[in-house]
């Protein structure tokens, strides 16, 4: 799902995508200038390899996303929100969904790369 910039205005535009098991919902609301509010559940099951024992196991996503995205360099600093910039190569900046959802999808990846049961464990060998 493509979304252009200077369509994005006052009232909030909802959208919801679904990727596997994980559901993106929320709304995309002008913020000021270049900037653009995107409020967001990110919910539902994702699957991973352990980066310890390479067993699959999967872990249950509920989180609210709050980010400002921004259509080029962004170039103040008063704002209290991550912010991601975005740059395009088309005349006509766009915002794609699925890019901002894989991305927030390799996040935690990157985050949870132990199963429980390898963690179960390192927390038993710190104990002793
Ligand atoms: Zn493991």
């Amino acid at each position: 799902m493509k979304i252009l910039f200077r369509k994005i205005g006052s009232t909030p535009l909802d959208f919801e995508l679904k990727s596997d098991n994980i559901t993106f919902k929320g709304f995309l609301e002008f913020y000021k200038r270049n900037l653009i509010l995107l409020k967001a559940d990110i919910s539902g099951k994702l699957s991973l390899d352990c980066g310890t024992c390479n067993n699959a196991f999967d872990i249950i996503l509920d989180e609210n996303i709050e980010i400002l995205l921004c259509d080029g360099e962004y170039q103040e600093d008063d704002d209290n929100l991550d912010v991601m910039e975005l740059f395009s190569d088309e005349q006509d900046s766009t915002i794609n969904l699925e890019d901002l959802l894989s991305s927030e999808i390799e996040l935690y990846k990157s985050e949870y790369y132990k199963c429980s049961k390898c963690q179960q464990s390192d927390f038993t060998s710190y104990e002793v």
